[in-house]
């Protein structure tokens, strides 16, 4: 092998270097660009080798959410590079990304670089651990309030309760205490689904059976509305957790009925389509905006925190029906036409001959 010199070594690491790069000459000018950064910026070397570095600065910053403002405050941080100082902004192009640009100084040729690096995806676990926070702060404390109160009030000694008003005080305890229980199970859901540990256990499954049932027990929670099942007459077996997809199936019943406050036909649907059948649920209630359709999905998101945080809800229900259909080797949607309601769909795998012989689920499984 030839022998390498340092300059090529250099020129090397520079190339493979997972962040940007730009170098800039003591007169001002860029020198380099390393490829890197030319993606991060979407621009090509040749463009910019041997330009005024305020020039590209200007581009970088007509691009990014802050514009001229971040412009200065280059050609502040380069005057100072050798306070190695850092600069945080949000670029809009190419894509929507979280720059960290960082400064330092090559004193031995009075030039100086600048490391860019892509930080959005630690600005995105950073604001989901405070939303999980916040979430979970609010969320636990709104049902244990009442819990407490309600507890406290059924043992003062100067008050003597009637029992159907003991019984209601307590049919209100066990409400918040399941709800207390369901949140902490969903973040259990939730955090498992991260590790990539959530266990799915698939067995050839008639969906008929799980979707009657789930109808039923969401009938019990409801006067306001009335549910219609649709299914076809010859529905083939699927590979599903019963457990899970119950649990999918009561999550986006129990949403039809909470996002349809003023009641209405929710419509359930199984039809077969390839090799799949799809289960689809369809209310009447406020819909969602097209823009929301598949953030709906997103851990924490709400179309509207506010008037969601008052009926109760956490936000994780959906991201986690997503996660266990996903590990059933299914797909999940929403649907929705503003005024018309939504309906949301999912898809579990038809049990084929060729799987019974093997004896086992397609490979699909998580
Ligand atoms: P949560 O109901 O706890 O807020 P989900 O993950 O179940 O959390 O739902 C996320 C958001 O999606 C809800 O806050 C709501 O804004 C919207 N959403 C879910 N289901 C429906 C529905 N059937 N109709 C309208 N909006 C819905």
């Amino acid at each position: 092998m030839a022998a390498t010199t340092t300059r090529e070594l250099a020129q090397d690491a520079l190339t493979s270097l997972a962040d940007g790069v730009t170098l800039v000459d003591d007169g001002s000018r860029v020198v380099l660009l390393n490829p890197q950064a030319q993606t991060l910026f979407g621009v090509r070397a040749e463009d910019w080798i041997g330009k005024e570095v305020a020039e590209f600065y200007r581009a970088v910053a007509k691009n990014s959410t802050v514009g001229e403002i971040l412009a200065e405050r280059f050609e502040q941080q380069a005057a100072r590079a050798q306070e190695t100082p850092r600069l945080e902004f949000t670029l809009r192009a190419p894509r929507e990304q979280v720059i960290e640009a960082k400064w330092f100084a090559l004193p031995a040729s009075g030039a100086f670089g600048v490391l860019w690096r892509d930080v959005t995806r630690d600005k995105e676990a950073e604001q989901i651990k405070n939303q999980l926070l916040s979430t979970v702060s609010h969320e636990l404390r709104t049902p244990l309030a009442s819990i407490k109160g309600f507890a406290t009030t059924l043992l003062r000694q100067d008050v003597r309760w009637d029992e159907a008003t003991q019984r209601e005080f307590l049919r209100i305890i066990e409400e918040e205490s399941n709800r207390l229980e369901e949140l902490i199970d969903n973040l259990l859901d939730m955090s498992q689904m991260e590790a990539g540990a959530l266990r799915i256990r698939r067995e050839p499954t008639q969906v008929r059976r799980l979707v009657r049932e789930a109808v039923e027990v969401a009938q019990r929670r409801t006067e306001a509305h009335w549910f219609v099942m649709d299914l076809a007459a010859e529905l083939p077996r699927v590979w599903a957790d019963p457990r899970r997809v119950r649990q999918v199936l009561n999550n986006l019943l129990e949403n039809a009925i909470k996002y349809a406050p003023e009641g209405g036909q929710i419509t359930v649907t199984c039809e077969v389509e390839g090799e799949n059948v799809v289960v689809s649920i369809a209310d009447r209630g406020q819909g969602i905006p097209p823009e929301y359709l598949e953030r709906v999905f997103d851990r924490f998101f709400q179309v509207d925190g506010a008037s969601t945080r008052k009926t109760g809800g956490s936000g994780l229900g959906l991201a986690i029906a997503k996660g266990i259909i996903e590990a059933h080797g299914g797909k999940m949607w929403a649907e929705s036409a503003p005024g018309a309601g939504s309906v949301f769909r999912f898809t579990l795998p038809v049990v084929k001959e060729s799987d019974l012989l093997q004896n086992e689920p397609p490979a699909e499984a998580g």
